[in-house]
C-alpha cells in the first residue's frame, strides 16, 4: 500500500525544505536563463550581419537591372533608320539583337504607339502578346519617356514567367515611335545565383520578389510567380516588409524559427530577403545548453542540500525553545528552562516567554487570592455543568477540601435538593440569559443569599459555561424589612395625622404627599409625586407661598400663615418648612428639597377672635368694656385736639342700683343693667360709643359736641330715656339714672389724660347725684361744676 505524502509540519523543517527548494530551482534557472540572453545577443549580431549581406546583394541586382536597362536604352538608340520605317527590317534588326551573346533577353520586341506589335526578335513567335495597349509597362514607358523594369508577367497563352525591360525609340522630332520590350524568362533568369555567395549558412537562402509580394526568384523554382501569402506560412514580417520594412527580425513558419531579412531594390522597388534557420544559427550554443543544464543541475543539487542543512542547523534553538514551552505549558518543566542565556532572537523569544509566564502565574495568584477572600461564593461551571473553578467561599459553604468540587457536576456537589434548587437559573444561564434570585437557604430559614449566573458567552454567541455568584444577604434583607416595616408606620402616623405632610423639590414639584391632602384638597396622594405646588395650591398661594420656598431653599426654615379655599372651605393654614439639608461629613452642601407642614389653625384663629373680643366687650350687656373704652378715648382725645373740636364724655350711674339687687336679686339687677345699655345706644349716634365700666357705670363718648347746650339736651335725653319703665322677671319696675358730662375742648399742647377727663365727668356725675339724682350735670374742663338748677331735676 502506498503511504500518503505528507508535508513536514514543523517551521524548521518547512523552512529548511522552502530554502532548500528556492535555491534548487534559482540555480536551474540561472543557466538557462544566461542561455537565453545569450541567444538574444548572438541572433542580435547575427540579424545585422546578414542585413549587412543582403543590403550588399541588393546593391549588386540594382546594378543588374541598371545594366539591363541600358541595355535596352542602347539598343533604342542604335535603331537604325530604315528599320523604323520598314518592320520586316525592323523584325530582322531585332532577331539579330536577341540572339546575341548567352545573357541576352529571350526577345526583344517592338510596339507602335497604339501598343499594336510590330515585330518581334523571338524565333518562335506568339510568346509577345499582339497588342501592349493598357499593359502597365507600355503605358509607363509612354508616360515617364523612358525605360522601366516590369513586374513579373505570366503570359496567358504559353504560360511562360517573365519581366519585361522596356526603352522607347524617338524619332526625330524626339516623339515616342516603338516601345521596344526586352524578356527575360523568370524560369531561366537566376537573378539570385549571382548573388549566392552571399546567402546566410548551409541552409539559409536568398528570395527576390516584387514591391507586392511575388516571386521573382527563389530556391524553389516552382514556386516563381507564386505570391508570397498564397504558401500557408509565408516568411515572418512579410506583411511589415510588403509595407515598407527595411531590417531583420525573428519569427517562425512552418520550417520553424529562424531570422528574416528584408532589403528593397532602388531600381523598382523589388524586395530582396534572406531566410536563416535558428536550427543552424544556433547550432554550437544547442550544444553548450546541454552541458550547462548538467552542470547547473549538479550545482543547484549540492547549493539546494546545503542551504537546507544550514538552515536546520540555524533554526535548532528555535526548535529546542519549542519543546521547552512544550513542556512548560503541560506543567513538565519549571519556568527558568524559558530564560535562555543566548543573546540572539531566541534568546529573547525564550526569555521574553518567561517573563510573560511569569506575569500571568502571579496575575492568576493574585486573581486566586482576591477571589478567596471575597465575601462570595464565586464558581465557573462548563456548559457539561462541571466546576471548573471554586473559590474558597465555595469550599467553605459545602464543608468540602478544597478544590474538591472541580470536575463534578453541580448535582455531584450540591447533591438533588440543591440542583433542584439551582436548575431554573443553570437552565436560564446556559440558554445565555442572566439569572438573579434572592433565595432562603432550606436548612436554614433565617439566612438569606442572592445568587447570581452570568453566562460566558463567546464570540460566535456559543454558550461555554457560567459564572455563579453568591452572596450572604441576610443582614441586608433584615434592615430592609426593618426599614420597609417602620416606613409603613410612619406613613400610617402621617396619612393619619390632621395635618398636610410633603416634600416639595428644587424645581417646586411634589415629592410625596400624605393622605390629608385627599381630605382637604381632594387630592389623591398617589398622583401627588411630579405634580407642581402651583398646581396643588393654586397660583395665588402658591405666589404667597413662593418667597418663604425660596427662604428654605436658602437654608434657613420658614413658619407662616395662609388661607386656603378648597372643597367649599375656607381654611387658614400655618405652614413650617424645613430644609432638607445634603451633608457631605459635618459640612451642609445643597438643600435638596424643602419638606412642608400644615396645620389647620382655623378653630385656633376662631377662638383667638373670641378671646379679642371677650377682652374689649362687656360679657353681659355686650357693649364695650373699660379697655375698649380706654382705647377709643385715646384715640378721641387725640383727634378732638387735631380738629378742634370738643368731645362730651358722659358718665352714667343708676340710681340706688343696690336696692333693685337687695329687693328683687342680682338675676332681675343684671336684666337691668342689659336693658340700661339698650337704652343708652339708642340714645346717641352710631358713631358714640357706649361703654359700661363697671358694676352700674356706664360710659358714652360724645364726638363733636357743639357746646353746652347739645350736651345738656343728649344728657335730658339719657335720663328721660331711663325713666320708661324697666320690664323685668320682677315685672315693671321704675329705674332712673344721674348722668355727669365733661365736655374737653380740643387745643394746642398735649391733650389731658384719661384719668383727668374721666375725673371731671365723675365730678359732673357727683354733681348730679348730689343734687338729688335723676338728672344731668355738665361741666367743661377748666370750670367749676354747675350745681344743679331746679331746671335740671326732672323729677
Ligand atoms: P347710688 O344711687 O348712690 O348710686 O346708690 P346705689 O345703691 O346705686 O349704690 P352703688 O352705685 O354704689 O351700688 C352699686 C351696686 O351694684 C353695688 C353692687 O352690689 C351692684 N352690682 C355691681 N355689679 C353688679 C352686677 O353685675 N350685677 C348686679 N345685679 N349688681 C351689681
Ligand atoms: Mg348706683
Amino acid at each position: 500500500m502506498r503511504r500518503p505524502i505528507s508535508l513536514p509540519t514543523t517551521l524548521r523543517s518547512r523552512l529548511a525544505g522552502a530554502v532548500g527548494v528556492l535555491v534548487l530551482g534559482t540555480t536551474l534557472l540561472a543557466g538557462p536563463l544566461a542561455l537565453d540572453v545569450a541567444e538574444q545577443d548572438l541572433r542580435a549580431v547575427l540579424g545585422g550581419q546578414q542585413y549587412t549581406m543582403v543590403s550588399g546583394a541588393a546593391a549588386f541586382l540594382d546594378d543588374l537591372l541598371e545594366a539591363r536597362l541600358r541595355e535596352m536604352a542602347a539598343l533604342a538608340a542604335a535603331l537604325p533608320a530604315d528599320a523604323r520605317r520598314d518592320p520586316r527590317r525592323l523584325q530582322a534588326w531585332l532577331a539579330a539583337r536577341t540572339a546575341d551573346g548567352p545573357d541576352a533577353f529571350a526577345d526583344i520586341s517592338a510596339f507602335a504607339r497604339s501598343g499594336e506589335l510590330v515585330a518581334s526578335g523571338a524565333a518562335a513567335p506568339g510568346v509577345q502578346p499582339l497588342s501592349a495597349a493598357g499593359r502597365k509597362y507600355f503605358e509607363e514607358t509612354l508616360v515617364r519617356g523612358r525605360g522601366i523594369v516590369s513586374d513579373p508577367l505570366q503570359n496567358r497563352l504559353s504560360g511562360a514567367k517573365m519581366v519585361l525591360v522596356t526603352a522607347p525609340v524617338f524619332n526625330d522630332h524626339g516623339e515616342i515611335v516603338y516601345v521596344l520590350a526586352g524578356r527575360i524568362d523568370l524560369q531561366h533568369a537566376r537573378f539570385l545565383r549571382q548573388v549566392d555567395a552571399l546567402r546566410p549558412g548551409g541552409t539559409g537562402y536568398l528570395f527576390l520578389m516584387s514591391a507586392d509580394g511575388v516571386l521573382i526568384d527563389h530556391p524553389a523554382r516552382e514556386r516563381v510567380m507564386e505570391h508570397m501569402d498564397d504558401k500557408r506560412g509565408g516568411q515572418p514580417g512579410l506583411q511589415a516588409a510588403l509595407r515598407g520594412f527595411e531590417g531583420w527580425l525573428h519569427g517562425s513558419d512552418g520550417t520553424g524559427p529562424a531570422i528574416v531579412t528584408y532589403k528593397r531594390l532602388a531600381t523598382n522597388g523589388w524586395i530582396l530577403g534572406a531566410h536563416f534557420p535558428e536550427t543552424e544559427a544556433f547550432a554550437p550554443l544547442a550544444r553548450v545548453r546541454r552541458t550547462v543544464l548538467a552542470v547547473a543541475g549538479a550545482l543547484a543539487l549540492i547549493a539546494a542540500t546545503l542551504a537546507w542543512w544550514l538552515v536546520r542547523r540555524g533554526l535548532q534553538p528555535l526548535d529546542a525553545l519549542r519543546r521547552n514551552v512544550a513542556a512548560v505549558r503541560h506543567g513538565g518543566a519549571a519556568t527558568d528552562v524559558l530564560a535562555l542565556g543566548r543573546h540572539d532572537e531566541v534568546g529573547e523569544l525564550g526569555r521574553a516567554f518567561h517573563d510573560l509566564v511569569h506575569a500571568r502565574e502571579r496575575a492568576a495568584a493574585r486573581m486566586r487570592a482576591i477571589a478567596d477572600n471575597v465575601p462570595a461564593v464565586i464558581a465557573y461551571v462548563d456548559r457539561d455543568e462541571r466546576f471548573e473553578f471554586t473559590n474558597a467561599g465555595f469550599d467553605r459553604m459545602i464543608g468540602t477540601d478544597p478544590d474538591w468540587a472541580l470536575g463534578r457536576t453541580v448535582r455531584e456537589a450540591l447533591g438533588d435538593a440543591g440542583y433542584t434548587r439551582l436548575e431554573p437559573l443553570i437552565r436560564a444561564a446556559l440558554r445565555g440569559e442572566h439569572g438573579h434570585v434572592e433565595d432562603v437557604r432550606s436548612d436554614d430559614a433565617r439566612r438569606h443569599q442572592m445568587i447570581d449566573t452570568i453566562p460566558d458567552v463567546d464570540a460566535d454567541g456559543r454558550v461555554a459555561g457560567f459564572f455563579v455568584l453568591a452572596m450572604d444577604i441576610s443582614e441586608r434583607k433584615e434592615a430592609e424589612l426593618a426599614q420597609a416595616a417602620s416606613e409603613q408606620r410612619l406613613r400610617l402616623i402621617a396619612d393619619n395625622l390632621p395635618v398636610l405632610i410633603c416634600y416639595i423639590d428644587r424645581n417646586h414639584r411634589m415629592g410625596f404627599g400624605n393622605a390629608t391632602f385627599h381630605a382637604w384638597l381632594g387630592l389623591d396622594p398617589v398622583h401627588l409625586p411630579g405634580m407642581h405646588l402651583a398646581e396643588v395650591l393654586g397660583k395665588p398661594a402658591y405666589d404667597a407661598a413662593r418667597p418663604r420656598l425660596r427662604q428654605a431653599f436658602e437654608g434657613a426654615g420658614a413658619t407662616f400663615e395662609m388661607p386656603l379655599q378648597a372643597l367649599g372651605r375656607h381654611r387658614i393654614l400655618e405652614w413650617t418648612f424645613v430644609p432638607d439639608v445634603q451633608a457631605q461629613g459635618r459640612v451642609a452642601v445643597a438643600v435638596a428639597g424643602v419638606y412642608a407642614l400644615a396645620h389647620d389653625m382655623t378653630r385656633v384663629k376662631e377662638a383667638e377672635s373670641r378671646l379679642v373680643q371677650m377682652a374689649r366687650f362687656d360679657s353681659l350687656t355686650g357693649i364695650a368694656n373699660r379697655r375698649l373704652f380706654g382705647e377709643m378715648l385715646g384715640q378721641a382725645l387725640e383727634r378732638v385736639r387735631r380738629q378742634r373740636q370738643v368731645l362730651g364724655v358722659a358718665y352714667m350711674d343708676i340710681d340706688h342700683f343696690k336696692t333693685i339687687n337687695d329687693t328683687w336679686g342680682h338675676g332681675v339687677g343684671d336684666e337691668v343693667l342689659k336693658e340700661f345699655a339698650q337704652r343708652l345706644a339708642g340714645c346717641v349716634r352710631v358713631t358714640d360709643t357706649p361703654a359700661r365700666l363697671a358694676g352700674d357705670e356706664f360710659v358714652v363718648l360724645l364726638e363733636d359736641v357743639k357746646g353746652v347746650e347739645e350736651a345738656e339736651r343728649i344728657g335730658a335725653k339719657i335720663v328721660e330715656a331711663v325713666r320708661r319703665p324697666f320690664a323685668t322677671g320682677a315685672g315693671n319696675l321704675d329705674v332712673t339714672a344721674s348722668v355727669g358730662i365733661a365736655l374737653v375742648h380740643g387745643v394746642d399742647g398735649p391733650p389731658p389724660t384719661q384719668d383727668q377727663v374721666l375725673g371731671w365727668a365723675d365730678t359732673a356725675l357727683y354733681a348730679a347725684k348730689n343734687g338729688g339724682r335723676n338728672r344731668c350735670v355738665v361741666r367743661r374742663e377748666d370750670e367749676a361744676v354747675t350745681p344743679p338748677g331746679p331746671q335740671a331735676r326732672l323729677r
